[in-house]
């Protein structure tokens, strides 16, 4: 049994204040949700605060991006180094956002995606279509590609162990709209297969995620899928309660 697997990512939103309520209120209701693993993503600034908020506290801290070189000359930028040091397991590498809006390509992905690992720490692997991808049939052949760029690498075996993949489908971030837990499931099947046939048994362990407007009243049905180990959630896991719910949801798989 894979286990659940829920991860917060809080963009560039919050004060600090905010950031370390919200991280203790979660870390409060950890009790509630043993045997899912649950992470947060704040903002970088807030990360030393909301690290201090989860003493002690099994909620783990993860970050939005990291650079893809190694500490120097890159101004602006945050090294992986950095983000050990101040307690942070997870980083989301390649979310939507960032390819869209920030040039994340393929490339610096994967650069991305070695940075991480050769440093210890754990990346989510965020791929996914546009509306017109979709509506053109291309959700597999865009999916593909994001994919070949790590396992077509002449070091993928060694990166493949540490990833998670979070299947965001890009019309469904931040806007109300969730892929149906059918249509969801579709994909994730696809991309186990795909992975399968690089690595079957690491296929079979490596945690799938979905992203894209999950809420409370949304997550069982998606989580109830057997391709689908959890959840990256934006929006709704700047609320304590409804991230918590979520973590409920995921839990329930445990029970499946
Ligand atoms: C995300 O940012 O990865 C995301 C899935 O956002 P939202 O849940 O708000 O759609």
């Amino acid at each position: 049994m894979r286990t659940p697997l829920v991860i917060g990512n809080w963009k560039m939103n919050g004060t600090l204040a905010s950031a370390r309520a919200l991280a203790s209120d979660v870390a409060a209701a950890l009790p509630q949700l043993a045997g899912v693993e649950m992470a947060v993503c704040p903002p970088f600034v807030h990360v030393p605060a909301v690290a201090a908020a989860l003493s002690g506290s099994a909620l783990a801290l993860g970050a939005q991006n990291l650079c893809e070189f190694e500490p120097g000359a890159y101004t602006g930028e945050v090294a992986a180094e950095m983000l050990l040091e101040l307690g942070v397991r997870w980083v989301l590498v390649g979310h939507s956002e960032r390819r869209a809006l920030f040039g994340d390509s393929n490339e610096r992905v994967l650069a991305k995606l070695r940075r991480a690992v050769a440093c210890g720490l754990t990346p989510v692997l965020c791929v996914g279509e546009t509306l017109a991808e979709r509506q053109a049939g291309h959700t597999e052949t865009v999916v593909d590609a994001q994919l070949d760029a790590v396992l077509n690498a002449s070091d993928a075996e060694a990166l493949l162990p540490a990833l998670v993949v979070a299947y965001e489908p890009v019309w469904a971030i931040g806007t109300g709209e969730t892929a149906s837990p059918e249509q969801a499931q579709d994909v994730h099947r696809y991309i186990r297969a795909r992975l399968a046939a690089r690595a079957p048994t690491l296929a079979a362990q490596m945690r799938l995620l979905y992203g894209g407007s999950v809420k409370a009243s949304n997550a069982q049905a998606l989580f109830a899928m057997p391709d689908i180990d959890g959840g990256l959630i934006g929006g709704a896991a700047l609320k304590a309660e409804e991230f918590i719910a979520i973590g409920l949801a995921a839990r329930a798989r445990l029970a499946a």
